[in-house]
């Protein structure tokens, strides 16, 4: 269904909502690829402006990151997002975040109450967003929808990076009973969050992330890659936040696997000041590894550069240990570029193995360099692909996705705020 069909069937057929979104700790508007901005800023971005489009209200909560926040900010058509002063007024660990979030919430009652806004119901991201949520949700008595992005006990079963605070688990214990709906991004999540959390199935809908069709598309090769400067060499490319998880350090070492009378360069793309201290030990394996002449950390790109970077790439590399969903796959396919990447988030929905990309089971070195290989071999006469590619994302775009999400919306509006709280 086009987007016009959609939303008359909206404004005229389904009532127009009025959504909260909270996203206390990371701002949708804020430098993507840092270390606590990522995936999570994108979806809610992109969901805040296509539900707007399609007639909803949404206002997205956050804290100020910066002293020269604005208080409003007009992310789209009927979708703002509001600033409120919680702690200090600048970047703080996600964790420090935690205490502030009484105020967080009476401030955004107080917002609330002085603009005389009613919301229909609240659409939290991530465990400490979804904390606030439990309180707004007993306070409105209206229904409340979490999506975590990513769980604590799974990130602690993986055992990679910094261990997650029993707080952490047993705040989304308890979100997960008192709210009345909890999105997943895949089944894989859905599957964790019976296993690890005993949520409800009835309880939890799988609907994915999404991908800008608009900001990712083709761009030839050739013309991507003179206009950055590279020469005719075979590149890889890593996108996303710079942190253990990511496992960069394993497609690191994979590329010492890739010799073969060459090897093509790696460009890392991603990482903040605050990231410096995991790229200072990535640069530091790279000269151990011997590789520092082929590989360039090229600290953060702004997404709207990133398809340059992508198309002319041979192949996107996602060696992770844990994504909950991985937007970077998406983002690659659309522009035409092969994806090899660990069976982790949406890989297995994303990527259909051999044709658009290589699904390895872990991140086992030698097994990426097996597919990276592969994906070299059949990188030169990629037309034909990049459209195949396009095409099979087509369902992932934002507005099909936001129209899910607007569905469940609904639907919990007819189910009411019974049972839970
Ligand atoms: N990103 C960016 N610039 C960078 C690095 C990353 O815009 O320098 C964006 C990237 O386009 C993607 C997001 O950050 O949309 C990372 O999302 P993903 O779901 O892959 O990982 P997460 O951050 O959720 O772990």
């Amino acid at each position: 269904m086009g987007r016009e069909a959609r939303e008359k069937r909206i404004l005229h057929n389904e009532k127009p909502l009025r959504i909260a979104m909270l996203s206390a700790h990371s701002c949708p508007v804020g430098r993507l690829g840092t270390r606590d901005t990522g995936g999570m800023s994108v979806y809610v971005l992109e969901m805040a402006r296509e539900l707007g489009r399609l007639g909803h209200r949404v206002d997205v909560y956050t804290r100020v990151h910066d002293p020269v926040d604005k208080l409003i900010y007009e992310l789209g058509q009927n979708a703002h997002l509001i600033h409120l002063r919680a702690g200090e007024n600048g970047e703080m660990h996600k964790l420090a975040v935690y205490p502030h979030l009484p105020d967080f919430v009476r401030r955004l009652e107080d917002y609330r109450r002085d603009n005389d806004l009613h919301y229909d119901l609240i659409y939290s991201h991530y465990w400490l967003s979804a904390w606030a949520g439990k309180r707004l949700q007993k306070w409105w008595r209206v229904p409340h929808m979490v999506m975590f992005h990513t769980l604590g006990a799974v990130k602690n079963a993986v055992g990679v990076g910094a261990k997650e605070p029993e707080l952490r688990i047993k705040t989304e214990h308890s979100v997960i009973n008192s709210c009345h709906r909890v999105i997943a991004a895949t089944e894989k999540e859905k599957a964790d969050l019976i296993r690890h959390y005993s949520a409800p199935a009835e309880k939890v809908s799988v609907v994915p992330c999404g991908v800008n069709l608009d900001i990712f598309r083709p761009i030839d090769k050739k013309e991507a890659r003179s206009q950055l400067g590279l020469n005719g060499d075979k590149t890889v490319v890593f996108v996303g936040r710079i942190e253990p998880l990511k496992g960069i350090d394993r497609l690191m070492m994979a590329m010492t696997y890739l010799e073969n009378g060459y090897r093509p360069r790696l460009l890392v793309i991603g990482g903040g000041e605050n990231s410096r201290h995991e790229v200072e030990r990535l640069r530091k394996l790279a000269e151990e590894l011997r590789i520092e002449d082929t590989i360039d950390f090229l600290g953060l790109i702004k997404q709207p550069d990133l398809p340059l970077f992508y198309s002319a790439a041979d192949v996107c590399v996602v060696p992770s240990y844990y994504e909950s969903f991985g937007l970077v796959a998406l983002e690659s396919l659309a522009c035409g570029t092969p994806v090899v990447t660990t069976m982790v988030g949406g890989a297995e929905d994303i990527i259909r193995h051999g044709e658009t990309g290589y699904l390895v089971a872990d991140n086992d070195p030698r097994s990426l360099a097996d597919k990276i290989t592969l994906a070299l071999s059949r990188s030169d006469n990629n037309g034909h692909l990049a459209s195949a590619m396009r095409t099979s994302l087509e369902p992932f775009g934002w507005p099909n996705i936001a129209e899910a999400i607007a569905r469940e919306c609904h639907a919990l509006l007819v189910s009411g705020t019974e049972g839970t709280g």
